[in-house]
């Protein structure tokens, strides 16, 4: 099934859009993109991710409604923010997540909405998805093998993981990539396995580098300890030597983001590096996030936030949630800072959408 292909370059703009109401942090970056995670619940409980039990996850009435997100992105699109990407928690467990695509692919601005899903029940939504504007997915996969995908996951199935991506690839929500958190002992030795998808599936693998959360508990009695298990680039790319040389790839991946991406030669797909630690991205950063509790984070691994919540639950104007998007972006920090050790640990990665 098709859907409606549209070229962003057409997209409805906001004539009302000044340079004055544009979002331009003190370092000159322009804020355009804004991730929105919908839920902080999920139906799996990956090892790096969240504990197997005892999640306390916030009270429904601490989540924003749509109608709130709904708001705030459209406030946002004002400023600048043209794309829209929707993450948890897994997004797909929240109900009616499709009528949230829906009225935010139709808000003036947006160019693009988005997705980050672990693929569970991607089968079921790709279609209503694509229909209602949806663009493209990510979905999370870590490894090729059935009772590996289950240990990392705690429980989940694979194969419903492939389910979602064919639908996904049926409902043309191209292109498809596939996030690959890369952890020693867990799945380091499937990095080329993984990589040759690509000969003859035109997906974007991109393999991440495992981000320290709050504080780093031990997995399972034969896993790395946690000081071990972050596998740096240098080391990934040292492992994927079997594969030959790869080749550079410049301007071809749409919203390439903060990944460098390199291609086998002669594969459909390409490889993609995602460093936050070994080669931080943070002079291009071009986002901010709102957690599901309705918080503007303005730095993933920084957690200093601003409640957007209750300024909208007190009855704030569009010019007030402006002036917060404003400050959010004032006050984001030039870099990280997990090379002098500071970690973030008010909240889960779950709890924020990554
Ligand atoms: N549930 C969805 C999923 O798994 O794709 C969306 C939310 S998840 C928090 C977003 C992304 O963050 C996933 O690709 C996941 O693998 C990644 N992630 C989670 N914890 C991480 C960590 N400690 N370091 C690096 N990436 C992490
Ligand atoms: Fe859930 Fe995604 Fe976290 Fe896994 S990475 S526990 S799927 S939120």
């Amino acid at each position: 099934m098709k859907r409606n292909t549209r070229d962003p370059s057409h997209e409805k703009q906001d004539p009302n859009i000044g340079n004055r109401h544009k979002l331009y942090d003190t370092l000159g970056r322009q804020i355009t993109y804004l991730r929105v995670s919908v839920t902080d619940r999920c139906n799996l409980r990956c090892l790096y991710c969240m504990p197997p039990k005892g999640v306390r996850f916030k009270p429904r009435a601490e989540i924003l409604t749509y109608e709130e997100i709904a708001r705030i992105v459209r406030v946002s699109a004002t400023l600048g923010v043209r794309k829209v990407r929707l993450t948890g928690g897994e997004p797909l467990v929240r109900s009616d997540v499709v009528e949230l695509v829906s009225s935010l692919a139709g808000t003036p601005g947006i160019a693009e909405v988005s997705l980050t899903t672990n693929g569970i029940l991607l089968d079921r939504y790709a279609g209503s998805l694509a229909r209602a504007g949806l663009r493209r997915v990510n979905v999370s996969l870590d490894t090729l093998r059935p009772d590996r995908f289950q240990r990392v996951t705690r429980g989940g199935d694979l194969e419903q993981v492939w389910a979602g991506i064919r639908a996904a690839e049926e409902a043309d929500l191209r292109p498809i990539k596939l996030n690959v958190v890369v952890v020693r002992g867990l799945n380091d030795d499937e990095l080329c396995d993984l990589a040759r998808l690509t000969l003859d599936h035109d997906w974007h693998i991109r393999y991440i580098e495992l981000m320290p959360f709050r504080e780093e508990t031990d997995w399972d009695a034969d896993m790395p300890s946690a000081g071990q298990r972050y596998v740096p680039l240098a080391e990934m790319l040292e492992r994927m030597e079997p594969l030959g040389e790869l080749l550079p790839v410049k301007n071809e991946v749409n919203g390439a983001g903060p990944a460098r991406y390199h291609r086998i030669p002669g594969a459909r797909g390409t490889l993609g590096f995602i460093s936050p630690i070994g080669l931080h991205f943070c002079d291009s950063c071009n986002r901010l996030r709102l957690t599901a509790d309705g918080h503007i984070r303005p730095c993933l691994l920084g957690d200093e936030e601003l409640d957007v919540r209750a300024a909208l639950r007190a009855g704030a104007s569009d010019e007030e949630l402006l002036a917060l998007l404003q400050e959010a972006t004032h006050i984001k920090p030039p870099s990280h800072l997990l090379a002098e050790h500071v970690v973030p640990h008010e909240r889960p990665m779950s709890a924020i959408g990554g």
